[in-house]
């Protein structure tokens, strides 16, 4: 088994290093998006391989195969990020960019084959603090009537999976069936960066947090109210 994901470790850091010299901004568009076109051949190889081990009960392998797939998709979602911003789209590029840090937090909490991803989340970290102003995040208080745990479908707690950890080639989340948002505060260390301010009022006007412009007002969120939800927490 172990042959198995050296093997592919081999094959994964081949096609990771010929579209790695691409994997900085000023490279041309059209590098990074052949780069793209690369690796998702490479996540759905991810896939399979992962699938193939769930189906024969290796969950060594199939974790890892799950990091393997992490990996692929943190590095997809950065070229993204290089694309939105080339495309003056800063928004997206944002998402994009918090993507590829929870695809690398994720691949490391999957298996040890990620192990070595510290430096690539913190050069994800100083781009983000670079290249953007410091969003208001928003956390959202929740009371959870009802919960379960994603991997065995029980309610949560009830039994011995933890959230965070990786089971035959998935990571256990505990999934909100029922619950009432009790509060909205804004926080600086949120658990989910998409959670952000991106308008602010100026006037009688709305502008955008990141880019200053004015934005038209049926297009402003504003802070939810409280409401049931279904969600995750992983
Ligand atoms: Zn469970």
């Amino acid at each position: 088994m172990k042959n198995m994901i050296e093997e592919f470790r081999n094959h994964f850091d081949d096609v990771v290093e010929s579209v790695e010299r691409y994997d900085i901004f000023v490279r041309g568009r059209e590098f990074q998006e052949q780069s793209l076109a690369l690796l998702r051949p490479l996540l759905n190889e991810c896939r399979e391989n992962k699938e193939r081990a769930i189906k024969n009960s290796q969950e060594d392998a199939a974790n890892a195969f799950l990091a393997f797939e992490y990996m692929a998709a943190s590095l997809m979602e950065e070229f993204r990020f290089y694309l939105a911003l080339k495309d003056d789209k800063v928004d997206q590029a944002w998402d994009h960019l918090i993507n590829a840090e929870s695809a690398a937090a994720n691949a490391m909490k999957s298996h040890q084959v990620a192990a070595h991803l510290t430096n690539y989340i913190e050069r994800l970290d100083a781009l983000e603090s670079l290249l953007f102003p410091k969003p208001a995040f928003f956390s959202t208080g929740w009371v959870v009537h009802r919960s379960e745990c994603s991997i065995c479908g029980v309610e949560y707690g009830e039994c011995d999976h933890i959230k965070g950890r990786p089971y035959m080639g998935q990571l256990c989340a505990r999934v909100v069936k029922e619950g009432t948002a009790k509060e909205v505060s804004v926080v600086s260390d949120p658990a989910d960066k998409h959670c952000r301010a991106m308008h602010f009022s100026d006037d009688d006007k709305w502008r955008n947090a990141f880019t200053h412009r004015i934005v038209p007002p049926e297009s402003v969120d504003h802070p939810p109210k409280s409401r049931t939800l279904e969600g995750r927490i992983s």
